[in-house]
């Protein structure tokens, strides 16, 4: 590995220090170190400070308004963030659809959708999988038939993220029954401010609403709103999904948590003394923490090969299933340190009542909540057989 991280950015992490300490309001980063939920206006109201200070985009070219950071400066930017508590961005967006118009969409579709996005006045969410596609997307059936003008699009999207919150989606559609399975999707994006769209929520084990059904009958969407040709959504989604290589890693989030069972440790316990002495307790934190440092490592050796201009390999799917697996284990981690206290569901207290310090009380939330990451993006199991073919060869 091969990694000088250099005065330059290492003043910038200093300048991102900084800049959080003035402009990030500490109610809302102690909502966000608690695990609660943020309100839409607040993400608003900070995507907007971001976006005043230049820097909502962090993989978007300065041209399109973006920071035009390389990898290294969004990687320590993702770090900062997390560990300064600061929400994040409107991702689908911000992450994915912002690359994928700037490298495929036509100069009307960057024109009109992109500033929205940096003025949060749009708000989107993906529209991949569904109920029986999700490992398997390319068996996805949403068909998208022309007619004139315009697209006729029916179908069911499932786990769609915060589309309660959203007025646009980009989804992947069927346009051809004939073609190889993959090469008859195309990418499109659709007004959800219209009729014969039904958001329907989906609670899940944290007691969050935070996925969705959307469903989609007989929709006229304009044939301007496709990305790229058709058919040529399996190519721009790898781009898609290759782009932000060290996402699924979440070291950034790891990292707020360790500092979160740090903080826990130090507390007393029922028989007086401080958790940390706990032998169990101390044993189980310097694992975590050096299976954190080790996926730090990867990561940096991820980001080598990235600077040096090589192609995404088959490493990102270990990043991928040890940063949720360390995630998982600091949740959980944080609710046997906690007690009876980690046990306390906010949604079994009545509204306003607390019965334990805020910061304890969605533990169990996030306990739940973080069961997804070995889910979605590609579930563990396939990250596996990635790993078994491609680097082990078996
Ligand atoms: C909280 C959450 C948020 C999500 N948000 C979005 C979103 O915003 N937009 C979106 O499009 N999707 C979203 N998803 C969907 C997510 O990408 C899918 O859940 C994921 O791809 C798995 O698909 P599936 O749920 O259909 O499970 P399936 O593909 O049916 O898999 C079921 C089980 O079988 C295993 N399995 C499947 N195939 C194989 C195989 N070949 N070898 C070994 N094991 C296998 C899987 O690992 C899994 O354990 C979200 C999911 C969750 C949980």
């Amino acid at each position: 590995m091969d990694l000088n991280i250099g005065p330059e950015v290492e003043a910038l992490r200093q300048e991102f220090r900084a800049f959080f300490a003035e402009h990030l309001p500490a109610g809302l980063a102690r909502r966000v170190y608690n695990g609660e939920k943020v309100p839409k206006a607040d993400h608003q109201a900070w995507q907007r400070t971001l976006a005043a200070r230049g820097w909502l985009a962090p993989s978007w070219a300065k041209d399109w308004g973006g920071t035009g950071w390389g990898p290294l400066e969004r990687f320590v930017w993702d770090e900062e963030s997390a560990l300064a508590c600061a929400p994040r961005a409107n991702i689908p967006a911000i992450d994915l659809l912002g690359p994928v118009l700037i490298e495929f969409g036509t100069d009307a579709q960057k024109r009109r959708h992109l500033p929205r996005i940096l003025s949060s006045d749009d708000w989107w969410c993906q529209g991949f999988s569904e109920p029986q596609a999700g490992s398997d997307l390319a068996a996805l059936k949403m068909r998208a038939v022309r007619d004139g003008d315009h697209y006729v699009v029916t179908g069911t999207k499932l786990w769609t993220s915060h589309a309660q919150h959203a007025n646009w989606i980009f989804c992947l559609v069927r346009t051809s029954q004939e073609a190889k399975k993959q090469a008859g999707i195309s990418f499109l994006l659709i007004d959800m401010d219209q009729p014969g769209i039904t958001v329907s929520p989906i609670h899940t084990l944290g007691g969050i609403h935070a996925v969705n059904e959307v469903r989609i009958e007989d929709v006229r969407v304009p044939v301007e709103n496709l990305v790229g040709r058709e058919g040529q959504a399996w190519e721009i989604t790898r781009f898609l999904l290759g782009h932000e290589r060290l996402v699924g890693a979440g070291i950034g989030p790891s990292m707020k948590l360790m500092r979160q069972v740090r903080d826990l440790l130090r507390r007393s316990g029922p028989d007086g003394h401080p958790l940390r002495d706990d032998v169990r307790l101390r044993d189980r934190a310097a694992l975590i923490e050096t299976d954190l440092l080790a996926l730090r490592y990867t990561a940096y050796r991820v980001l080598a090969d990235e600077l040096s201009g090589k192609a995404p390999g088959p490493e990102v799917s270990v990043l991928k299933v040890r940063g949720g697996e360390i995630q998982q284990a600091l949740t959980e981690l944080l609710m046997d340190a906690a007690g009876l206290a980690g046990l306390v569901h906010p949604l079994s207290l009545p509204a306003g009542e607390s019965l334990v310090p805020d910061d304890l009380a969605h533990l169990a939330q996030q306990f739940f909540d973080r069961r997804k990451l070995t889910i979605y993006g590609g579930s563990s199991e396939i990250q596996r057989n990635i790993i078994a073919q491609r680097i082990l060869r078996v």
